[in-house]
């Protein structure tokens, strides 16, 4: 990824009048990024934000018009081809939506937007549709205020039509763009993938969140949580992104400047000897090996996987293939894409994760999982709600199966009958091809996530009809401590630490090891150097992460020695002091 030269920078200094202020979020993704703000809204990545030139004012206006009326009209078409016998609610719906495209409130806004401020007609239709949001999050009936939803979907069908008719400028140099939003979906941070911005900052957002996560494998420095960071930038602003250290600062002075030029250059260097320990077997001082594998989201993560010597993928999160589209990938779609990823593994175990929909990874942005998401129908709960979904999943991943070593995982189970219900699906999927006559694995692997607490407390019985189990720390923190991950006004509490997820942790690693059952963690922590030594102290020898981190993570492992580090490891799961673990755990890195 390319840098903003020095000169551009000076030239941004030059011109700069804005004050110099620093804003504190958590860094999710480290290093340091030095770029030009770009605020973009929070309803869609793709929306462009530009000014447009005075003389283009009334053809702006028209474009916006012309979408309306063509929205308008597919409205109408989908109302009259509704069937006679069609449930009521059906023409209802299109009503609704007629009424809101029809609403002044809708439209009159935007023109002005654009009129007064010269903004391009994408950018001014999404401004008002927040404000309109806004006002229907405040409505205190459940029934109403959940009528925001059909405002989106009526602004992305005007969006749409506008698709292809404006003229936004290419950005010129996309490395030298910091992101600003308000807040980003998974989704949204999924389109980051195809631009190489430099740095994106937000106001929502917790260090777990699918979206953080995205941006970690991305391998960009980001900073979540830092809530007014949107009003407060203006476009174009130059800023510095301190994504280890969460330090977000605008219009930086001169020396403040040179300062995080130098820590970047410092920084990069330090990235580029860690390239050195690509080939070189992860293994401990005494030589004990350790399995370090990485969490990808889209087969295109394969490449960094491999450039960082993964030696598998311990996690694939299989629903980022349904995200950010209107239909669902059917079996042959799904089929190839986790092939292509097995075969790239060349022999190296692909565990591919059963859909984990729901919480903050929804369809298209609709939401299924009930008042509160991530206590809903998530998850494996969604798909044994959706047998037809999870079988044709479940036929893709077998197919694929017949191509190398391919493990199935499974999120969030809780009960024993969950797990009884997917084997019972395997076999069914495994019939279904076999009676069709097409190759699979007849056995493969099928492991559980230990992410809910109840899981960890029943790890010895759920284990016995599984061959695996793979810790996922995100979500055993916040089902532990009751911190919704997506929120940053609890993030202060996520907590790795906390000794009730360092005993459900210690308890799940050292039940499945006695019992012969391999485990391994592939939430955030295991991508964390600061946390290394603590997992191998406390016996685990398998760690999936974003592939960023993987050799920094090997640096350590190859610094451990497991009887020094399990002693200390023991003395942390015993502390009821946070400050005297913190200081234990010092001295462990130490
Ligand atoms: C986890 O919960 O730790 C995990 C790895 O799964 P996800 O982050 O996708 O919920
Ligand atoms: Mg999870």
């Amino acid at each position: 990824m390319g840098k903003p030269e020095v000169s551009a920078v000076e030239a941004a200094l030059a011109k700069q009048q804005g004050a110099s202020f620093t804003l504190h979020g958590a860094g999710v993704s480290g290093g340091i990024a030095i770029g030009y703000a770009h605020l973009i809204s929070t309803a869609r990545l793709e929306v462009a934000h530009y000014e447009i030139p005075r003389e283009e004012i009334e053809a702006e206006t028209g474009r916006l018009d012309a979408a309306i009326e063509q929205v308008r009209g597919e409205l109408v078409g989908l109302h009259a081809a509704v069937p006679a016998d069609a449930p009521a609610e059906m023409g209802a719906f299109l009503d609704l939506h007629l009424m809101i495209l029809n609403d002044a409130l809708l439209s009159a806004a935007p023109r002005e937007l654009i009129r007064t401020r010269r903004w391009n007609a994408e950018w001014a239709l999404v401004h008002q549709m927040e404000i309109l949001v806004h006002r229907f999050e405040e409505i205190e009936d459940a029934y109403l205020r959940e009528r925001k939803i059909d405002v989106q979907q009526v602004v992305e069908r005007v969006l749409k039509a506008m698709l292809g008719t404006g003229h936004q400028p290419a950005p010129e140099h996309e490395e030298d763009i910091i992101v600003v939003a308000h807040d980003l979906s998974p989704a949204d941070m999924i389109l980051f993938k195809q631009h190489e911005f430099a740095a994106f900052v937000t106001d929502l957002g917790g260090v777990t969140s699918h979206t953080a996560i995205v941006a970690r494998s991305l391998n960009l420095p980001a900073i979540v949580g830092l809530h007014h960071a949107r009003h407060m930038i203006r476009e174009g602003e130059l800023l510095i992104v301190d994504g280890s250290a969460g330090v977000l600062i605008v219009n930086p002075d001169r020396q403040v400047l040179a300062e995080y030029q130098l820590r970047r250059s410092q920084f990069d260097l330090e990235r580029q000897k860690l390239k050195r320990l690509k080939t070189m077997p992860a293994a401990t001082v005494e030589g004990i090996a350790v399995e370090l594998q990485a969490n990808i989201e889209l087969p295109d993560d394969l490449e960094q996987a491999l450039e960082n010597g993964a030696t598998g993928v311990g996690l694939f999160r299989s629903e980022f293939l349904f995200l950010n589209r209107d239909d669902l990938p059917d079996e042959d779609e799904q089929f190839e894409a986790y092939r292509q990823v097995v075969l790239a593994m060349n022999g190296h175990p692909v565990t591919i994760r059963t859909l984990d929909l729901g919480a903050d990874k929804t369809l298209n942005g609709e939401q299924f999982a009930g008042p509160n998401p991530a206590l809903g129908l998530r998850a494996i709960r969604f798909c044994l709600a959706e047998p037809q979904l999870f079988l044709t999943q479940l036929r893709a991943i077998l197919r694929a199966s017949h191509y190398g070593k391919v493990r199935i995982l499974v999120p969030m189970i809780a009960h024993a009958h969950e797990i009884a219900q997917v084997l019972r699906y395997l076999a069914n999927a495994e019939d279904t091809l076999a009676q069709a006559g097409v190759a699979f694995d007849p056995s493969v692997p099928v492991g559980g996530m230990i992410e809910v607490p109840a899981a960890a407390l029943a790890v010895a019985s759920f284990m016995k009809r599984l061959d695996f189990l793979s810790i996922g720390t995100n979500d055993l923190i916040q089902y532990t401590l009751a911190i919704d991950r997506t929120d940053d006004n609890v993030a202060h509490l996520y907590d790795p630490l906390h000794p009730a997820v360092l005993q459900l942790v210690a308890h799940t690693i050292r039940t499945a090891t006695k019992a012969g059952v391999p485990v391994a963690v592939c939430g955030e922590v295991a991508g964390d150097v600061a946390l290394t030594r603590l997992l191998l102290g406390l016996g685990l020898r398998q760690f999936s992460m974003h592939p960023a981190q993987l050799l920094a993570v090997k640096q350590q492992v190859l610094r451990s020695s497991i009887p020094e580090v399990e002693l200390l490891a023991q003395r942390i799961l015993r502390s009821e002091d946070p400050e005297r673990t913190r200081a234990l755990l010092a001295k462990l890195n130490a």
